[in-house]
This record gives C-alpha cells, structure tokens and sequence, in this order.
C-alpha cells in the first residue's frame, strides 16, 4: 500500500507527490491524463518566476519533477470509487484494481462547461477563451464577447472592460442572474453591452482564429451576427467530483468541501485544488493547496499509529 495515494495528476496532484516523496514516504499519483487542463492550455504567462510557457511544456515539467523524486505515475487511471477499509482508505479504478493507501489527496481538477456549438472546439485557443485572468491580456485593444450572466460571466465582463475596447454580454435567459452589485457596476461601464435572451449558435473563424460569432435573439427568432475576436464563455466550472457523491461532503456545485489545511469531511482523506472549495481556479493556486494538502497528509500519518 502507498503512504499517500493521490488521485488526479495536474498541478495540484503533482505538488503534492513531490511534497509527499520529499518526506520519504511510499507516493503513488493515479492519473487519467497526467498534466490535467495543463495540457489543454497554449501560453501561460502567470506561473510567478516562469513569465511564458506553454501547457504541453509545463505538463512535461511537472511529470519530469514528480518523477525524478521517485513517485510511481500510474497514468491512464480513472477512479470509480473511495471508501475507507479497516483503518486503510482504497480506491477503486476504472478496470477494476483497487489501490490502498493511509492517505488520499484528491486532486481531479475541473472541467469548464462548453457551449457546445459549431466552430467553439475548432477556436479553442484561437479565440475561444475560458479564463479572463489567464487571457484577458492577449485581447487587449480588441472586441470580445463574454458569454453567460452569472456571477463569473459579469465579473469577466468588468474585468475585462478594463483591458479591450469592448465586451459584448450575452445570456440566455431574459436577465441576468449576477449578484446586483455586480450587474450595477457592470451598467455603469461605457464600453460594454449588454445582450440578454440571446442563444449563441456559432463560433465564425478564418480558418486560423475567431472573426465573431452568431447568435439567435430567443424572443424574435433572428439570428445576429457580432464581429469580434474573443470569446469568453463562462457558463460554469464542472469539478470532476461525480464519482465521490454521497462518499464526502461536496458542495451545492459539487466542489469537496475542504478546511485551511486541505482536510476533507473523511479522516485521512485531502483534497485540493480546483475539484475543492478553494476559491479563484488557477495552476500557481492549484500547486500551492497540493503542497499544503500534502504537508497535512503528513502531518495526519506522523500522528496514526498504523506501521
Ligand atoms: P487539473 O489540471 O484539472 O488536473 C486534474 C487531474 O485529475 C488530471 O490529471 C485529470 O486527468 C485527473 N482526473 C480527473 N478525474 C479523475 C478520476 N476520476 N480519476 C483519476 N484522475 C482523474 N490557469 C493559470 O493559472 N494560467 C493560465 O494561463 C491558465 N490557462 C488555462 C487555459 C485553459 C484552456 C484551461 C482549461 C485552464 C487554464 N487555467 C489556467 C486553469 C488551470 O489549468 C487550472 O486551474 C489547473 O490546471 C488546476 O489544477 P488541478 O491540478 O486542480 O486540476
């Protein structure tokens, strides 16, 4: 059995094996796809101390780390289930091995909600863009769109009314559902417009990156046409927590619920980084709450008496 099992292999689960196997304990990261969003991602330019990568270059640096410190990467592993046997926490995969440990860090990251149109997958990376903090300032002089009225749709769009010429906002439904403080701040910016009652139905292109996108007005049935060169969808982050309902305590979103110290609502089982509570979904945050989830990992191990 390993010390610390940890289930999920992107920044969060890779700073928590190196924590781990830094104490000389038995580390092993079961991953369905080691490197996680990492992967998916073309230039980073907010990992303090690296001022540009890219995902596949990161995700390749990550693994090279964890390696060289001696943890075994069991990749391609999806987990089905958690359940805590006789003072040992086993995991069940998809295959059907089950691997046992003292301790667990959960760390099977996020996924964001697509909105599932023609050309969105075509753009990604071109245009279609998913995280304003990550990609606001590649659009800075530029007209975006964001889509989606809740709180991180709104927020995106003030953010990013302070860095292009102008952001479009479009929401299904007849209003919007952020917070009024929000919306009334959002209001009062001049360089933004408000489009409610709007379904996007495409993402246009030029073949090499996103021209504009086309959307249907849901009470006249017109499709419109907007010229712009980003579009930010916010229309939800989806943890990857499916598998451990009714297993631990999860959030209304179904992020697992975790304390300072990374603890879940089950002894000797962690979680960390954007499948958790822990507000902002970032890689230098995800990073930093696995090599704190692993820290109490430790932590908890040093203070149970099992061999
Ligand atoms: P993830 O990176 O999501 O990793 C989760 C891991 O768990 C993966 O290995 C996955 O395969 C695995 N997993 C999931 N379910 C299971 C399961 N059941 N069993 C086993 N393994 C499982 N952040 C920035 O800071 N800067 C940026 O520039 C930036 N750009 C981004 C661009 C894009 C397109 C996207 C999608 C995200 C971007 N982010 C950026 C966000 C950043 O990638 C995430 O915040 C970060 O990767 C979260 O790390 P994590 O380890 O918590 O989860």
């Amino acid at each position: 059995p390993f010390d610390v099992l940890i289930v999920g292999g992107g920044p969060a689960g890779a700073a928590a094996a190196v924590y781990a196997a830094r104490k000389g304990i038995r580390t092993g990261v079961a991953a369905e796809r080691f490197g996680g969003q990492v992967l998916d991602t073309m230039g980073i330019e907010n990992f303090i101390s690296v001022p540009h990568t890219e995902g596949p270059k990161l995700a390749q640096a990550l693994e090279t780390h964890v390696r060289e410190n001696g943890v075994r990467i069991m990749n391609l592993q999806r987990a089905e289930e958690l359940n805590l046997d006789h003072g040992m926490i086993s995991v069940r995969m998809a295959g059907g091995a089950t691997l046992r440990a003292r301790s667990v860090i959960l760390s099977t990251g996020a996924r964001w909600r697509s909105m599932g149109v023609p050309g969105e997958d075509i753009y990604k990376n071109k245009g279609v863009a998913y995280c304003p903090h990550c990609d606001g300032p590649l659009f800075k002089g530029k007209d975006v769109a964001v889509i989606g009225g809740g709180n991180s749709g709104v927020e995106a769009a003030i953010d990013l009314a302070g860095i292009v010429k102008h952001v479009t906002l479009l929401e299904f439904d007849t209003k919007l559902r952020a917070d009024e403080v929000l919306q009334r701040k959002l209001r009062s910016l001049p360089n933004v417009t408000i489009i409610v009652s709007a379904r996007t139905t495409e993402v246009k292109g030029d073949g090499q990156k996103v021209t504009g996108l086309t959307y249907e007005d849901r009470v006249t049935g017109e499709h419109r046409t907007l010229r712009l060169e980003g579009i930010f969808v916010q229309i939800g982050l989806l943890p990857n927590t499916e598998w451990l309902r009714g297993t631990l305590d999860l959030s209304p979103r179904g992020e697992i619920v975790v304390d300072a110290h990374g603890h879940t609502s089950l002894p000797g089982v962690f979680a960390a980084g954007d499948c958790t509570t822990t507000p902002y979904k970032q890689i230098i945050i995800a990073a930093g709450e696995g090599a704190k989830a692993s820290l109490s990992a430790f932590d908890y191990l040093i203070r149970s008496s099992a061999p």
